[in-house]
């Protein structure tokens, strides 16, 4: 399989507060190095992509795509906050901005519409708290170039996947990092800053040959994070021709979303399924579940399938309680990708999270190889 990285998604570096402890953020450049490292001795194929140094009409797409998907205020937030701070003197460049005190109503579903906060706050501490949810997502210097980078290689996957359609079967990896299906439109968090699955919808939309259909283009979002894709899901929720389906830890963070019971709404009511499971779990619960999820994405009958792929559903990750084994990647590849509904469409598989370092390269070559067995048997 082709597996596309950029360098540039290795800028963001930050501390985070994880339970009672402020410590350097799981979620760090090593990953991505571990998993280049393991990939480069397997049979998949590494593709560097530069952004950086991609043409004016590449950028003007990635732009095109990005503010499609997230407002503008926020966009501007994440691109300038940083430098701003350095400029006052409030912190070190070397430092991270991590946010003090958030406005809570916005965090309900229930509060949508209501008026309340409408503008940002006009004191430079308190506008943190407005456009972050939670104290993982912090910004440092490199944040903004590498959020960039990682949504760019989301786009350049789908650009793949659009110019395969039809010649089957295609599959496409991207080493997304930051990653991103926790974050809404107008709220970092979880890691995240751009939703690249939500980008990578778009993306597939804007590239997809048969434009006049493209607005109706079927796609279905598979979330297999060990943690509830809850910005994804948000995104699509009113939306009847995205589909996002999630397997993740029962009442585990985001820990307000997530449940069975959120089916969407309006036209979108019945494309959105979730299937927490509880701590504890091994490969047959989690294999059980995937085929109610997989069934679901069969009865939707998408034209593309994006993988939102998180490695903490690992045995020994310091932030999933699943009991995943890396051997059961190669079950689970095998188990999406021989379903009949999967078996003939182009395929991008996102990075989400994963954190067990030293098990991270072994655990995505185990997948990519129980993927690339899949379509080689077909
Ligand atoms: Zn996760």
């Amino acid at each position: 399989m082709l597996v596309l990285t950029d360098p540039s998604t290795l800028h963001h570096r930050t501390t985070e507060l994880l339970g009672s402890k402020l410590i350097p953020a799981l979620e760090c450049p090593e990953r991505i190095e571990a998993i280049i490292t393991a990939v480069q001795d397997s049979s998949s194929q590494i593709r560097t992509i530069d952004f950086e140094s991609s043409s004016e009409s590449d950028k003007a797409v990635l732009q095109e795509l990005i503010q499609k998907s997230h407002d503008a205020d926020y966009l501007e937030f994440l691109g300038n906050v940083h430098a701003e701070w350095v400029e006052r003197g409030l912190i070190e460049s070397t430092h991270t901005i991590l946010p003090e005190c958030f406005p809570l109503q916005r965090m309900s579903r229930s509060d949508e519409g209501t008026g309340k906060l409408t503008h940002p706050p006009k004191d430079i501490f308190a506008r943190t708290g407005y456009y972050m949810y939670d104290m993982s997502a912090g910004i440092s210097e490199g944040t903004w170039r590498s959020a960039i980078a990682s949504a760019n290689l989301a786009v350049q996957a789908a650009k793949y996947a659009t110019s395969h359609h039809g010649s089957t079967p295609f599959s496409i990896m991207a080493l997304c990092r930051p990653p991103g299906h926790h974050c809404t439109t107008r709220l970092a968090g979880g890691y995240c800053y751009i939703n690249n699955a939500v980008v990578a919808a778009y993306a597939l939309r804007n590239f997809h040959a048969a434009a006049s259909t493209a607005n109706h283009l079927k796609i279905a979002i598979l979330d297999l994070d060990f943690h509830h894709g809850n910005g994804t899901q948000d995104y699509f929720y009113k939306d009847n021709s995205v589909l996002y389906v999630s397997i993740h830890g029962l009442d585990e963070y985001p820990y307000y979303s997530g449940a069975s019971t959120e089916v969407g709404e309006g036209e979108g009511e019945g494309f959105n399924a979730n299937f927490p499971l509880p701590p504890g779990s091994t490969i047959d619960e989690y294999s059980k579940a995937l085929e109610s999820a997989l069934a679901r994405i069969d009865q939707f009958n998408p034209a593309y399938l994006i993988v939102s792929l998180g490695f903490d559903t690992f045995h020994l990750d310091p932030l999933g309680s699943f009991k995943i084994e890396t051997d059961d990647y190669r079950q689970i590849a095998n188990q999406v990708r021989s379903h009949h509904a999967l078996r003939n469409i182009p395929s991008m598989i996102l990075l989400e999270g994963g954190y067990a370092l030293d098990r991270l390269g072994t655990n995505v070559c185990t997948f990519l190889q129980g993927w690339e067995d899949t379509e080689q048997a077909e």
